[in-house]
């Protein structure tokens, strides 16, 4: 998939799919903005991938604070940069059943998974709008679209961007501004690993291809939606989960 000239952003890039997939879109061609909230997290991982002769430079914010986006956006300004790609992937699962669950955490899901989808789009389409092309993917979840027991919460953080991504994907469409969702089934990430060895191995048998997905599986059809290979896609979500039943 060739990303050459291409301007990325992915949020929560530092580790499982968004450091996968900053790095997959970077040895692409694009370069990449690797978004964390830990300053010194961040710096140590952009050396490294520089190291590996990509383009990376960071973009710290914490995407759960309008006002953290916006001042990082004010300085990603300032470098007079394009911004051709947004993934939102950040992303919280602190899951409870509804009776045990806190306005804490429905704030914190909500914020970090949902409202950050908006923060994001509203200055990256601005930034997109200028050259009049675009592609936005958002990483929703299986969750998202078939929800789950003790999982009120997340599943409704995720498929609130469902609607968000497809509203998008039509107000934005006039600019050339494509925005598509991804719905990941069960990704071996630290996410994935903090379940119980049961419900892991429950997980495991819902899926057809009885076994769990490779954050590049993911990163793969980023770069697809990324690239001009998907000039005519918007609006969607694609599953990527390996026959997961829920
Ligand atoms: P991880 O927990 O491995 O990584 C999440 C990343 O998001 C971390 O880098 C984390 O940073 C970052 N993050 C969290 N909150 C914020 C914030 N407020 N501001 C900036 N960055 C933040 O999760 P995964 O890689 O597994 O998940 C990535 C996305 O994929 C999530 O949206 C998740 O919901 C979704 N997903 C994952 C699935 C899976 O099976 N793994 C399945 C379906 C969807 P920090 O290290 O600072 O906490």
């Amino acid at each position: 998939m060739n990303l050459d000239g291409k301007v990325a952003l992915v949020t929560g890039a530092c580790k499982g799919i968004g450091l996968q997939i900053a790095h997959d879109l970077a040895k692409n061609g694009a370069m990449v903005y690797i978004n964390g909230r830990d300053e010194e997290k961040v710096k140590k991982l952009v050396m490294t991938l520089c190291n590996e002769n990509l383009r990376v430079r960071p973009f710290i914010c914490d995407v759960s604070d309008y006002d953290s986006v916006k001042l990082a956006f004010r300085s990603y300004a300032k470098e007079g940069k394009k911004l051709d790609i947004l993934v939102n992937n950040a992303g919280i699962l602190d899951d409870a059943l509804i009776g045990m669950v806190s306005l804490g955490q429905i704030e914190k899901t909500f914020r970090t998974n949902t409202y950050s989808v908006l923060f994001l789009s509203q200055y990256a389409s601005r930034f997109m709008a200028r050259n009049n092309k675009g592609s936005i993917i958002n990483i929703s979840s299986i969750i998202g679209t078939n929800g789950n027991e003790g999982q009120a919460v997340y599943g409704g953080s995720k498929a609130a961007i469902i609607g968000i991504t497809k509203s998008l994907a039509k107000e934005l469409a006039i600019k050339n501004i494509r925005v598509n969702a991804i719905a990941p089934g069960f990704i071996d990430t630290d996410m994935s690993r903090s379940v119980s060895d049961a419900v892991f191995q429950e997980r495991i048998n819902s899926i057809a291809m009885k076994r769990i997905g490779l954050p590049s599986e993911i990163s793969n059809v980023v770069a697809f939606l990324a690239s001009d290979f998907s000039s005519y896609v918007t609006g969607q979500v694609i599953g990527v989960d390996g026959g997961m039943l829920i």
